[in-house]
C-alpha cells in the first residue's frame, strides 16, 4: 500500500485515514492491531479491493488492485487473495457446501472436483456431513468456520483475516489459531490478520499498531 487515503463522510463529520504505506513480503504474517475504529477492518477491505481508496495505490501480488473494476477484481482474486471478513457474509438460507463454493463458481471448476475440495476443507474444521446443512441453522463459530473453510478452498496465495478468533473460544479458537498457523508456516501463504487475540498476535512475525503509528483519524 502506498501513501493510501480513505475519508468517510458520516453526518458531515470526516474520518481520515492518510498517506498510509505498507509493505508486507510474499509469505509474511502481518498483526494489524488498534482499537476499535482504528481502521484494521478497512485496511484489510482495501487490501481485498472491497473498498476503494481515494487516494494512493494498492498492488497485491505485484498487481494494481486499485486500478481494476470491482468485476475484474473479483475474478482476479481466486487462488491469489481470499479474506475471512469481521462481520461474516455466509448467505444464510444456503447449505454450507454452496457458501464454501460459491467464489469458485464462476471458476469453470468441474462440479464433481469442485464438491471434492468442499468436502476436504470442510473436513479440515471439522465440518463433516455439514455440506447440507443451511448455514442460518449454524451457531456463531460453526459459521466463523465455514468462512474459514470458503476462505481456503481457492487455495489463495495471501489471507486477510479480520478479528477471526473474536467470536470463539475453547477447542475452536485452538483449532482455529493451529491452522492459521499452519497455513503460513506449511502452506506458504501470506497471512494478515486483524486481531486483539494475545495467541493470533503471537503468531505474528510483525505487528502494526494503527493507533501508534498509521492513519490518523480525526471525528
Ligand atoms: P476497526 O476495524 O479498527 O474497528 P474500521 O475500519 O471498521 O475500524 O472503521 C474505521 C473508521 O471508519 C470508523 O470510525 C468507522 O466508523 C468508519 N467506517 C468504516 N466503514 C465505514 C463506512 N462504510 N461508512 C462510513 N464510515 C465507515
Ligand atoms: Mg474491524
Amino acid at each position: 500500500m502506498d501513501n493510501v487515503s480513505k475519508t468517510y463522510y458520516v453526518n458531515g463529520e470526516q474520518v481520515v485515514f492518510s498517506n498510509f504505506s505498507l509493505a508486507i513480503h510474499e509469505g509474511e504474517f502481518v498483526a494489524i492491531t488498534g482499537p476499535v475504529g482504528s481502521g484494521k477492518s478497512t485496511l484489510l477491505n482495501i487490501m481485498f479491493g472491497v473498498t476503494r481508496p481515494d487516494y494512493g495505490e494498492v498492488a497485491v501480488l505485484g498487481e494494481s488492485v486499485s486500478a481494476m473494476s470491482s468485476r475484474d477484481v473479483s475474478r482476479w482474486r481466486l487462488g491469489r487473495i481470499s479474506m475471512v471478513p469481521q462481520v461474516q457474509d455466509l448467505l444464510a438460507d444456503f447449505s454450507v457446501a454452496e457458501n464454501v463454493a460459491f467464489p469458485m463458481y464462476f471458476d469453470g471448476v468441474a462440479r464433481d472436483a469442485l464438491l471434492d475440495r468442499v468436502r476436504t476443507v470442510l473436513k479440515r474444521f471439522g465440518l463433516e456431513g455439514y455440506d447440507g446443512t443451511v448455514v442460518s441453522r449454524l451457531s456463531v463459530g460453526e459459521r466463523q468456520l465455514v468462512a474459514f473453510a470458503r476462505a481456503l478452498v481457492s487455495e489463495p496465495a495471501v489471507l486477510l483475516l479480520d478479528e477471526p478468533t473474536e467470536a470463539l473460544d475453547g477447542l475452536l479458537k485452538d483449532v482455529v489459531v493451529a491452522t492459521i498457523r499452519s497455513e503460513n508456516v506449511v502452506r506458504k501463504r501470506t497471512v494478515v490478520i486483524a486481531s486483539h487475540d494475545k495467541r493470533a498476535l503471537g503468531l505474528a512475525g510483525r505487528v502494526v499498531n494503527l493507533s501508534a503509528k498509521g492513519p490518523v483519524f480525526s471525528l
